[in-house]
Protein backbone atom coordinates (compact mmCIF):
# COMPACT_ATOMS: atom_id res chain seq x y z
CA UNK A 1 0.00 0.00 0.00
CA UNK A 2 1.25 3.40 -0.95
CA UNK A 3 1.72 5.54 2.40
CA UNK A 4 1.08 9.00 1.17
CA UNK A 5 -2.26 10.67 0.06
CA UNK A 6 -2.24 11.48 -3.90
CA UNK A 7 -3.14 14.89 -2.35
CA UNK A 8 -2.99 16.64 1.19
CA UNK A 9 -5.36 16.72 3.75
CA UNK A 10 -6.09 19.91 5.37
CA UNK A 11 -8.15 20.83 8.74
CA UNK A 12 -8.75 24.13 9.79
CA UNK A 13 -8.19 25.03 13.36
CA UNK A 14 -8.53 28.03 15.79
CA UNK A 15 -5.26 26.96 17.86
CA UNK A 16 -3.05 25.56 15.04
CA UNK A 17 -5.08 27.29 12.06
CA UNK A 18 -3.76 24.74 9.58
CA UNK A 19 -3.61 20.65 10.51
CA UNK A 20 -1.51 18.64 7.49
CA UNK A 21 -2.39 14.91 7.19
CA UNK A 22 -0.51 13.46 4.49
CA UNK A 23 -0.18 10.18 5.35
CA UNK A 24 -2.68 7.36 4.12
CA UNK A 25 -2.96 5.74 7.43
CA UNK A 26 -3.29 9.01 9.55
CA UNK A 27 -6.36 10.08 7.17
CA UNK A 28 -7.75 6.47 7.58
CA UNK A 29 -7.66 6.48 11.36
CA UNK A 30 -9.12 9.76 11.40
CA UNK A 31 -12.48 8.14 9.69
CA UNK A 32 -12.25 5.26 11.97
CA UNK A 33 -15.79 5.27 13.60
CA UNK A 34 -13.81 4.87 17.45
CA UNK A 35 -11.79 7.89 16.40
CA UNK A 36 -15.08 10.13 15.13
CA UNK A 37 -16.66 8.71 18.32
CA UNK A 38 -14.14 11.75 20.06
CA UNK A 39 -16.41 14.08 18.69
CA UNK A 40 -18.72 13.22 21.19
CA UNK A 41 -16.72 13.34 24.13
CA UNK A 42 -15.93 17.06 25.36
CA UNK A 43 -12.10 17.95 26.10
CA UNK A 44 -13.11 19.69 29.67
CA UNK A 45 -15.75 17.21 31.14
CA UNK A 46 -17.98 19.52 32.91
CA UNK A 47 -16.31 22.65 32.69
CA UNK A 48 -18.51 24.19 30.08
CA UNK A 49 -20.82 24.80 33.33
CA UNK A 50 -18.48 26.85 34.58
CA UNK A 51 -16.51 28.51 31.34
CA UNK A 52 -19.70 28.74 28.75
CA UNK A 53 -17.04 28.27 25.29
CA UNK A 54 -15.61 24.97 26.52
CA UNK A 55 -17.70 22.57 24.37
CA UNK A 56 -14.56 21.83 22.34
CA UNK A 57 -13.66 18.13 21.80
CA UNK A 58 -11.71 15.38 22.33
CA UNK A 59 -11.28 15.14 18.87
CA UNK A 60 -10.14 18.80 17.73
CA UNK A 61 -7.49 17.95 20.78
CA UNK A 62 -6.36 14.56 19.17
CA UNK A 63 -6.10 16.44 15.95
CA UNK A 64 -3.99 19.07 17.41
CA UNK A 65 -1.68 16.57 19.52
CA UNK A 66 -0.95 14.76 16.44
CA UNK A 67 -0.40 18.67 14.65
CA UNK A 68 2.28 19.26 16.60
CA UNK A 69 3.84 15.45 17.21
CA UNK A 70 4.60 16.19 13.22
CA UNK A 71 6.00 19.58 13.33
CA UNK A 72 8.36 18.51 15.42
CA UNK A 73 9.31 15.28 13.64
CA UNK A 74 9.42 17.50 10.44
CA UNK A 75 11.79 19.91 12.31
CA UNK A 76 14.12 17.16 13.83
CA UNK A 77 13.84 15.70 9.98
CA UNK A 78 14.77 18.71 8.65
CA UNK A 79 17.55 19.74 10.81
CA UNK A 80 19.29 15.68 9.33
CA UNK A 81 19.60 15.37 13.55
CA UNK A 82 20.59 11.61 13.72
CA UNK A 83 19.87 11.49 16.95
CA UNK A 84 15.89 11.45 15.93
CA UNK A 85 15.18 7.48 14.69
CA UNK A 86 13.67 8.53 11.36
CA UNK A 87 11.66 4.79 11.21
CA UNK A 88 10.03 5.87 13.90
CA UNK A 89 7.90 8.62 12.41
CA UNK A 90 4.68 7.28 11.59
CA UNK A 91 4.80 5.08 15.40
CA UNK A 92 4.78 8.58 16.92
CA UNK A 93 2.00 10.24 14.53
CA UNK A 94 -0.40 7.57 15.30
CA UNK A 95 0.42 7.23 18.65
CA UNK A 96 0.18 11.01 19.12
CA UNK A 97 -3.16 11.07 17.32
CA UNK A 98 -4.86 7.99 19.56
CA UNK A 99 -3.79 8.95 22.65
CA UNK A 100 -7.06 9.82 24.29
CA UNK A 101 -9.13 7.51 21.95
CA UNK A 102 -10.34 5.50 24.78
CA UNK A 103 -11.70 8.76 27.12
CA UNK A 104 -15.09 7.93 28.45
CA UNK A 105 -17.77 10.21 28.94
CA UNK A 106 -17.00 12.46 32.04
CA UNK A 107 -13.81 9.98 31.82
CA UNK A 108 -13.04 11.39 35.49
CA UNK A 109 -16.13 11.28 37.25
CA UNK A 110 -16.76 7.81 35.45
CA UNK A 111 -13.44 6.28 36.50
CA UNK A 112 -13.73 7.04 40.01
CA UNK A 113 -16.93 5.24 40.56
CA UNK A 114 -16.45 2.11 38.01
CA UNK A 115 -12.71 1.77 38.60
CA UNK A 116 -12.05 1.77 34.88
CA UNK A 117 -9.14 3.49 33.28
CA UNK A 118 -9.14 5.38 29.81
CA UNK A 119 -5.77 4.42 28.92
CA UNK A 120 -6.72 0.69 29.31
CA UNK A 121 -9.49 1.44 26.95
CA UNK A 122 -7.17 3.02 24.48
CA UNK A 123 -5.41 0.39 24.69
CA UNK A 124 -8.24 -1.86 24.15
CA UNK A 125 -9.60 0.01 21.27
CA UNK A 126 -6.23 -0.35 19.37
CA UNK A 127 -6.28 -3.96 19.98
CA UNK A 128 -9.25 -5.66 19.79
CA UNK A 129 -11.50 -6.21 17.04
CA UNK A 130 -12.15 -2.35 15.88
CA UNK A 131 -11.90 -0.50 13.13
CA UNK A 132 -9.10 1.37 14.28
CA UNK A 133 -7.29 -2.41 14.94
CA UNK A 134 -7.96 -3.26 11.00
CA UNK A 135 -6.67 0.31 9.91
CA UNK A 136 -3.19 -0.22 11.83
CA UNK A 137 -2.65 -3.74 11.06
CA UNK A 138 -2.60 -2.57 7.52
CA UNK A 139 1.07 -0.88 8.42
CA UNK A 140 2.31 -4.20 9.92
CA UNK A 141 0.77 -7.34 12.12
CA UNK A 142 2.60 -6.09 15.07
CA UNK A 143 1.80 -2.13 14.64
CA UNK A 144 -1.32 -1.93 16.92
CA UNK A 145 1.22 -3.17 19.68
CA UNK A 146 3.48 -0.85 18.73
CA UNK A 147 1.60 1.87 19.34
CA UNK A 148 0.11 0.33 22.85
CA UNK A 149 4.08 0.50 23.72
CA UNK A 150 4.08 4.28 23.26
CA UNK A 151 0.99 4.67 25.72
CA UNK A 152 1.81 2.27 27.94
CA UNK A 153 5.41 3.77 27.95
CA UNK A 154 7.28 0.37 27.42
CA UNK A 155 8.69 1.71 24.12
CA UNK A 156 11.95 0.91 23.40
CA UNK A 157 12.99 4.17 22.19
CA UNK A 158 12.06 6.48 25.21
CA UNK A 159 12.32 10.02 22.84
CA UNK A 160 9.18 8.49 20.76
CA UNK A 161 7.28 7.91 24.09
CA UNK A 162 8.87 11.30 25.50
CA UNK A 163 7.26 13.39 22.59
CA UNK A 164 3.50 11.88 23.70
CA UNK A 165 4.36 11.91 27.26
CA UNK A 166 6.42 14.14 29.07
CA UNK A 167 7.01 17.42 30.97
CA UNK A 168 6.77 19.53 27.64
CA UNK A 169 4.85 17.05 25.32
CA UNK A 170 2.81 17.62 22.37
CA UNK A 171 0.06 16.67 24.78
CA UNK A 172 0.07 19.42 27.12
CA UNK A 173 1.36 21.42 24.86
CA UNK A 174 -1.94 21.39 22.65
CA UNK A 175 -4.56 20.81 25.86
CA UNK A 176 -3.30 23.98 27.63
CA UNK A 177 -3.45 26.75 24.30
CA UNK A 178 -6.89 24.80 23.04
CA UNK A 179 -8.37 25.17 26.94
CA UNK A 180 -7.11 28.62 27.24
CA UNK A 181 -8.68 29.46 23.94
CA UNK A 182 -12.14 27.99 24.22
CA UNK A 183 -12.33 29.13 28.31
CA UNK A 184 -10.92 32.34 27.10
CA UNK A 185 -8.56 32.65 29.22
CA UNK A 186 -5.90 34.45 28.06
CA UNK A 187 -3.26 34.10 30.87
CA UNK A 188 -3.20 29.84 29.49
CA UNK A 189 -1.43 31.09 26.21
CA UNK A 190 2.63 30.79 25.61
CA UNK A 191 4.42 31.01 22.55
CA UNK A 192 4.76 27.02 20.52
CA UNK A 193 6.56 28.45 17.34
CA UNK A 194 9.37 29.57 19.84
CA UNK A 195 9.57 26.11 22.10
CA UNK A 196 8.81 23.98 18.70
CA UNK A 197 11.85 25.81 17.28
CA UNK A 198 14.41 25.18 20.37
CA UNK A 199 13.61 21.21 20.68
CA UNK A 200 16.36 19.26 19.76
CA UNK A 201 16.95 15.29 19.80
CA UNK A 202 19.77 14.31 21.82
CA UNK A 203 21.14 10.98 22.85
CA UNK A 204 17.50 9.32 22.98
CA UNK A 205 15.89 12.22 24.56
CA UNK A 206 14.42 15.16 24.04
CA UNK A 207 15.84 18.47 25.03
CA UNK A 208 15.70 22.24 24.95
CA UNK A 209 18.54 24.36 23.95
CA UNK A 210 19.22 26.68 26.22
CA UNK A 211 18.37 29.87 24.84
CA UNK A 212 14.83 28.83 24.77
CA UNK A 213 14.46 28.23 28.51
CA UNK A 214 12.32 31.48 29.25
CA UNK A 215 10.00 30.32 26.36
CA UNK A 216 9.48 27.18 28.88
CA UNK A 217 9.16 29.08 31.93
CA UNK A 218 6.13 30.76 30.11
CA UNK A 219 4.72 27.09 29.47
CA UNK A 220 5.03 26.46 32.94
CA UNK A 221 3.49 29.97 34.13
CA UNK A 222 0.52 29.07 31.78
CA UNK A 223 0.28 25.40 33.05
CA UNK A 224 0.19 26.92 36.32
CA UNK A 225 -2.29 29.39 35.47
CA UNK A 226 -4.88 26.88 33.64
CA UNK A 227 -4.84 24.53 37.20
CA UNK A 228 -5.68 27.13 38.95
CA UNK A 229 -7.62 29.18 37.24
CA UNK A 230 -9.80 26.46 34.87
CA UNK A 231 -8.78 22.75 36.24
CA UNK A 232 -9.41 23.24 39.64
CA UNK A 233 -11.90 25.70 39.01
CA UNK A 234 -13.95 25.06 42.66
CA UNK A 235 -17.43 25.84 40.35
CA UNK A 236 -16.17 22.77 38.19
CA UNK A 237 -15.74 20.73 41.41
CA UNK A 238 -18.74 21.07 42.03
CA UNK A 239 -20.46 19.99 39.11
CA UNK A 240 -17.98 16.73 38.76
CA UNK A 241 -19.00 15.84 42.57
CA UNK A 242 -22.56 15.88 41.06
CA UNK A 243 -21.60 13.68 38.42
CA UNK A 244 -19.91 11.31 41.18
CA UNK A 245 -22.61 10.93 42.79
CA UNK A 246 -25.34 10.43 39.84
CA UNK A 247 -23.02 7.54 38.98
CA UNK A 248 -22.36 6.43 42.42
CA UNK A 249 -26.31 6.62 43.11
CA UNK A 250 -27.40 4.42 40.23
CA UNK A 251 -24.97 2.17 40.38
CA UNK A 252 -26.13 1.14 44.06
CA UNK A 253 -29.73 1.19 42.87
CA UNK A 254 -28.60 -1.10 39.87
CA UNK A 255 -26.77 -3.52 42.65
CA UNK A 256 -29.64 -3.81 44.75
CA UNK A 257 -32.52 -4.75 41.92
CA UNK A 258 -34.15 -1.31 41.48
CA UNK A 259 -36.27 -1.69 38.09
CA UNK A 260 -35.16 1.56 36.34
CA UNK A 261 -37.64 2.85 34.33
CA UNK A 262 -35.22 3.57 31.63
CA UNK A 263 -32.13 2.21 31.59
CA UNK A 264 -30.02 2.62 28.05
CA UNK A 265 -27.87 0.13 26.98
CA UNK A 266 -25.07 0.10 27.65
CA UNK A 267 -25.36 1.19 31.05
CA UNK A 268 -26.34 -1.78 32.91
CA UNK A 269 -22.84 -3.28 31.07
CA UNK A 270 -20.50 -0.30 32.63
CA UNK A 271 -22.54 -0.68 36.04
CA UNK A 272 -21.65 -4.95 35.85
CA UNK A 273 -18.02 -4.20 34.39
CA UNK A 274 -19.00 -6.50 31.86
CA UNK A 275 -18.33 -3.49 28.90
CA UNK A 276 -16.76 -5.18 25.87
CA UNK A 277 -15.26 -2.88 23.14
CA UNK A 278 -18.25 -2.40 20.88
CA UNK A 279 -20.59 -1.16 24.22
CA UNK A 280 -17.63 1.01 25.09
CA UNK A 281 -17.62 2.57 21.91
CA UNK A 282 -21.31 3.16 22.13
CA UNK A 283 -20.59 4.86 25.24
CA UNK A 284 -20.55 8.89 24.77
CA UNK A 285 -21.84 12.23 26.19
CA UNK A 286 -25.03 12.56 24.07
CA UNK A 287 -26.10 8.69 25.73
CA UNK A 288 -25.32 9.94 29.10
CA UNK A 289 -26.93 13.15 29.20
CA UNK A 290 -30.49 11.89 27.54
CA UNK A 291 -30.33 9.13 30.37
CA UNK A 292 -29.79 11.84 32.87
CA UNK A 293 -32.97 13.62 31.15
CA UNK A 294 -34.54 10.36 31.61
CA UNK A 295 -33.94 9.84 35.29
CA UNK A 296 -35.47 13.07 36.54
CA UNK A 297 -38.38 10.93 36.31
CA UNK A 298 -37.21 8.16 38.36
CA UNK A 299 -39.04 7.29 41.40
CA UNK A 300 -36.01 7.43 43.67
CA UNK A 301 -36.01 10.82 44.86
CA UNK A 302 -32.07 10.70 45.18
CA UNK A 303 -30.85 10.01 41.43
CA UNK A 304 -33.82 12.59 39.96
CA UNK A 305 -32.73 15.33 42.35
CA UNK A 306 -28.96 14.73 41.35
CA UNK A 307 -29.48 14.63 37.45
CA UNK A 308 -31.96 17.53 37.61
CA UNK A 309 -29.04 19.51 39.48
CA UNK A 310 -26.53 18.82 36.81
CA UNK A 311 -28.97 19.33 33.67
CA UNK A 312 -30.21 22.70 35.04
CA UNK A 313 -26.97 23.33 36.53
CA UNK A 314 -28.42 23.91 40.52
CA UNK A 315 -24.89 23.20 41.58
CA UNK A 316 -23.93 22.18 45.55
CA UNK A 317 -22.63 25.67 46.67
CA UNK A 318 -18.98 25.26 48.55
CA UNK A 319 -17.24 27.22 51.54
CA UNK A 320 -13.93 26.87 51.70
CA UNK A 321 -11.48 25.55 54.80
CA UNK A 322 -7.71 25.96 55.36
CA UNK A 323 -7.82 22.43 57.10
CA UNK A 324 -10.90 20.38 57.73
CA UNK A 325 -11.81 20.36 61.50
CA UNK A 326 -13.32 16.60 61.85
CA UNK A 327 -15.15 17.24 65.15
CA UNK A 328 -17.32 19.99 63.31
CA UNK A 329 -17.13 17.50 60.11
CA UNK A 330 -19.09 15.30 62.00
CA UNK A 331 -21.78 17.46 64.07
CA UNK A 332 -22.69 18.68 60.00
CA UNK A 333 -23.33 14.76 59.19
CA UNK A 334 -25.59 14.66 62.20
CA UNK A 335 -27.51 17.55 61.60
CA UNK A 336 -28.31 16.59 58.00
CA UNK A 337 -29.17 13.76 59.49
CA UNK A 338 -31.85 14.99 61.65
CA UNK A 339 -32.99 17.26 58.89
CA UNK A 340 -34.15 13.99 56.98
CA UNK A 341 -30.88 14.65 54.83
CA UNK A 342 -28.07 12.00 53.54
CA UNK A 343 -24.97 13.00 54.22
CA UNK A 344 -23.12 10.60 52.09
CA UNK A 345 -24.88 12.55 49.30
CA UNK A 346 -25.33 15.79 51.06
CA UNK A 347 -21.48 16.59 52.16
CA UNK A 348 -18.91 15.94 49.91
CA UNK A 349 -14.67 17.54 51.28
CA UNK A 350 -13.24 17.81 48.22
CA UNK A 351 -9.24 18.44 47.87
CA UNK A 352 -8.10 19.33 44.20
CA UNK A 353 -4.42 18.43 45.23
CA UNK A 354 -4.94 14.67 44.86
CA UNK A 355 -5.10 15.49 41.38
CA UNK A 356 -2.01 13.94 39.35
CA UNK A 357 -1.28 17.21 38.17
CA UNK A 358 1.89 19.33 39.45
CA UNK A 359 3.31 21.82 37.74
CA UNK A 360 6.71 20.96 37.43
CA UNK A 361 8.74 17.80 39.25
CA UNK A 362 12.14 18.79 39.08
CA UNK A 363 14.32 15.38 38.45
CA UNK A 364 11.60 14.43 36.31
CA UNK A 365 8.14 12.05 37.23
CA UNK A 366 7.88 8.80 38.45
CA UNK A 367 7.60 5.59 36.17
CA UNK A 368 9.38 4.93 32.87
CA UNK A 369 10.55 7.80 30.18
CA UNK A 370 9.54 10.34 32.93
CA UNK A 371 12.41 12.91 32.86
CA UNK A 372 12.85 16.18 33.39
CA UNK A 373 13.51 19.14 31.33
CA UNK A 374 16.64 19.18 30.56
CA UNK A 375 18.31 22.31 28.72
CA UNK A 376 21.19 21.77 26.47
CA UNK A 377 24.35 24.21 26.67
CA UNK A 378 26.59 25.35 23.81
CA UNK A 379 28.91 23.21 25.63
CA UNK A 380 26.75 19.97 25.35
CA UNK A 381 26.30 19.80 28.90
CA UNK A 382 22.56 19.16 29.85
CA UNK A 383 20.69 20.43 33.35
CA UNK A 384 17.73 20.26 34.73
CA UNK A 385 15.21 23.39 33.91
CA UNK A 386 14.77 23.84 37.49
CA UNK A 387 18.28 24.03 38.54
CA UNK A 388 18.87 27.16 36.62
CA UNK A 389 15.44 28.85 36.38
CA UNK A 390 14.43 30.58 39.46
CA UNK A 391 10.75 30.92 38.17
CA UNK A 392 10.59 27.11 37.78
CA UNK A 393 11.86 26.64 41.18
CA UNK A 394 9.27 28.73 42.42
CA UNK A 395 6.45 27.52 40.25
CA UNK A 396 7.36 23.57 41.77
CA UNK A 397 7.31 24.31 44.79
CA UNK A 398 3.94 25.80 45.10
CA UNK A 399 1.30 23.66 47.04
CA UNK A 400 -1.84 26.29 47.42
CA UNK A 401 -4.57 23.06 47.80
CA UNK A 402 -7.50 23.86 49.89
CA UNK A 403 -10.27 22.15 50.96
CA UNK A 404 -14.04 22.87 50.26
CA UNK A 405 -16.97 21.49 51.42
CA UNK A 406 -19.94 20.79 49.05
CA UNK A 407 -23.62 20.94 49.73
CA UNK A 408 -27.16 21.47 48.53
CA UNK A 409 -27.87 24.77 49.85
CA UNK A 410 -30.97 24.98 48.88
CA UNK A 411 -32.26 21.88 50.82
CA UNK A 412 -30.24 23.21 54.35
CA UNK A 413 -32.21 26.44 53.79
CA UNK A 414 -35.40 24.52 54.72
CA UNK A 415 -34.13 23.05 57.84
CA UNK A 416 -31.55 25.49 59.04
CA UNK A 417 -33.54 27.50 61.86
CA UNK A 418 -33.43 23.55 63.36
CA UNK A 419 -29.39 23.69 63.27
CA UNK A 420 -27.27 24.14 65.83
CA UNK A 421 -25.99 27.83 65.50
CA UNK A 422 -21.81 26.78 64.49
CA UNK A 423 -23.14 24.31 61.73
CA UNK A 424 -25.30 27.13 60.14
CA UNK A 425 -22.23 28.91 60.66
CA UNK A 426 -20.48 26.60 58.52
CA UNK A 427 -22.36 26.65 55.63
CA UNK A 428 -23.20 30.73 55.68
CA UNK A 429 -26.94 30.11 56.99
CA UNK A 430 -28.03 32.66 58.56
ZN1 LIG B 1 -4.48 14.35 25.56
Amino acid sequence: MRHELPEEKVFKDPVHKYIYVQDRIIWNLINAREFQRLRRIRQLGTSYLTFHGAEHSRFSHSLGVYEITRRIISQFERLGDADWPKEERLTALCAALLHDVGHGPFSHSIEAVFDTHHEEWTCRLLLEDTELNRVLREVAADFPERIVSVIRKTHEKPIVVSLVTSQLDADRMDFLLRDAYYTGTNYGTFDIDRILRVMRPHKGLIVVKESGMHAVEDYLMSRYQMYWQVYFHPVTRSSEIILRLIFRRAKELYREGWKFAHLLHPLGRLFDGQMTADDYFRLDEPLVQTQFMMWTEEKDPLLSDLCRRFLHRRLYKYTTMDEPDEALLDKAREALQDAGLNPSYHLELDYPYDHPYHVYRPGGESGPGAQPILLLGDNGELSDIADRSEIVRSLAGIHRGRHHLYYPEDLLLKHHDRMPADIRRLFGLA
